[in-house]
């Protein structure tokens, strides 16, 4: 899954990446050395006993840097995870909470296993052994390095962690912050399960209101009506999906997933497909749209946008040439190889890269976390003030005016922010000002012709500077 024969392997490919995006800064070599090496990698091998038999399971935490703690990345549970993969992935987290401004270093797990042939039982003992690991041996606490859902793991997995942590730690008065994506009544905070797919969206929206930008990517227009494909409906890829057909009129046009992919034209409704897939555990026999089998070949569909959200190298030296899509949005880490990279650039595609465009979810755990270090919901102490607060300017409106204000006015007026709406506030103007941040550095450095090499120089110069201001001991 991460090495495609004749390319570079992930890690290697998010290397060339940044390195294209040094070259272009002219950043010294030690320096750049200093940001580009993965800090520590720990390799765990753990035994589990399962149905009367031991198994011996390996995991992985991977250190990318530390310039700022905690560390934080997501856990994946896959059976291809690798080093390599993790090393790669956790690099991206560096450079992609610099870019959203989340003053986190860069990590990544990964537990080498296939959950769907575990009982949920067994995957609760083996994500406890798991975390117990971690802890023991440092890599997981609320001030060093902090987990959160990746592929294959989600709030269980995550209300599991935290536990494991109490346990171990029941003087740590910021226990429950050793992990984000908890489940609500654990510590979670609204908002976090969507935060992906909606960071995804809010970037596109963000995009779309730069015509030249637009432009560029041979569109005009609004967002209405664009076609896009999207593969993967996994959390970030049916949140997406969902979100922009249902808020923003996109038509979802193809859904590429394992089992194949369903088109139609028309436009195929997210919300029915997603139960579809609960339902029947596969896309086939969806009603309103057409099964094809070759699920992959579908990425070379002709639409507007196309959101790869589901693993890393789908777009590689062997399809890049034939993707007909006017612009890609990485909503999944890594979809892009740096070979497919170049020469979808050489096309004219437009690519919003992962460490951008996904970093809605991260931007969100940074609020979860904050939230469980300062042991208080956001907007418990605001909501009622502001409500009043707004009852009273409607109140003098229609007092100064002598007209009424209308019901539904009044209670726009009088609404107090919950903390869904603060979430959302937050992750939205991130989304926004990051974007406007990569974009300056495109337009001021002629040397950089491309949003991924942009987002890097934006990044790796924040993470430059906070290297030269401390100092390397
Ligand atoms: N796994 C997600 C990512 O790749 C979220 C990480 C986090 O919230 O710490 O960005």
């Amino acid at each position: 899954m991460t090495t495609v024969s004749n390319e570079p392997t992930f890690r290697e490919s998010v290397d060339l990446m940044v390195d294209r995006a040094i070259c272009v800064m002219g950043l010294d070599e030690g320096t750049s050395s200093a940001i580009k090496a993965c800090n520590s990698v720990l390799q765990v091998q753990f035994p589990v006993k399962i149905r009367g038999k031991i198994e011996v399971f390996t995991g992985w935490r991977a250190t990318h840097s530390t310039h700022r703690l905690p560390s934080k990345g997501g856990i994946r549970f896959a059976p291809y995870a690798s080093q390599d993969e993790v090393e790669a992935l956790a690099s991206l987290m560096t450079y992609k909470c610099a870019i959203v401004d989340v003053p986190f270093g860069g990590s990544k797990g990964a537990l080498l296993i296939d959950p769907s042939q575990y009982e949920r039982d067994e995957m609760e003992m083996i994500t406890r052994r798991f975390a117990h690991e971690l802890i023991r041996k440092g890599v997981l606490s609320p001030s060093t390095n902090v987990p959160a859902p990746d592929v294959g793991t989600g709030q269980r997995e995550m209300a599991w962690i935290a536990d494991t942590y109490k346990h171990l730690h029941p003087e740590d008065i910021n226990y429950i912050a050793c992990v984000t994506g908890k489940p609500l009544h654990h510590g979670g905070i609204h908002g976090r399960v969507e935060a992906t797919g909606r960071g995804v969206q809010y970037a596109i929206r963000e995009f779309f209101r730069h015509p030249e930008d637009v432009k560029s990517a041979n569109m005009e227009g609004s967002l209405y009506g664009k076609t896009c494909v999207i593969q993967g409906l996994g959390n970030v890829g049916y949140h997406a999906s969902k979100f922009l057909s249902e808020e923003d009129g996109v038509i979802i046009t193809a859904v590429i997933e394992r089992d194949g992919a369903l088109i139609n034209d028309e436009g195929i409704n997210i919300e029915d497909l997603y139960h579809h897939i609960i339902e029947h555990g596969s896309i086939t026999n969806f009603p309103g749209a057409t099964l094809e089998e070759n699920g992959a070949a579908v990425l070379e569909k002709e639409c507007d946008i196309l959101i790869p959200a589901a693993l890393e190298s789908q777009i590689t030296l062997e399809n890049a040439d034939r993707i007909q899509a006017k612009l890609i949005i990485e909503a999944a880490n890594g979809p892009i190889t740096y070979g497919a990279d170049e020469i979808l650039n050489k096309k004219g595609i437009i690519i919003i890269p992962d460490a951008y465009a996904n970093a809605g979810g991260v931007t969100v755990s940074y609020f979860e976390w904050i939230r469980n270090i300062s042991h208080i919901r956001m907007g418990r102490m605001q909501k009622r003030h502001d409500e009043t607060h707004g009852a009273h300017i409607a109140a003098m409106l229609e007092e100064l005016t002598g007209t009424t204000v209308s019901d539904s006015l009044k209670k726009s007026v009088a609404h107090g922010a919950d903390e869904l709406d603060l979430v959302r506030s937050g992750l939205d103007d991130t989304m926004r000002t990051a974007y406007q941040q990569i974009r300056e550095t495109l337009i001021e450095n002629e040397k950089i012709t491309d949003l991924r090499t942009a987002s890097y120089v934006t990044s790796i110069t924040k993470i430059a500077r906070s290297y030269l201001d401390i100092g390397i001991y």
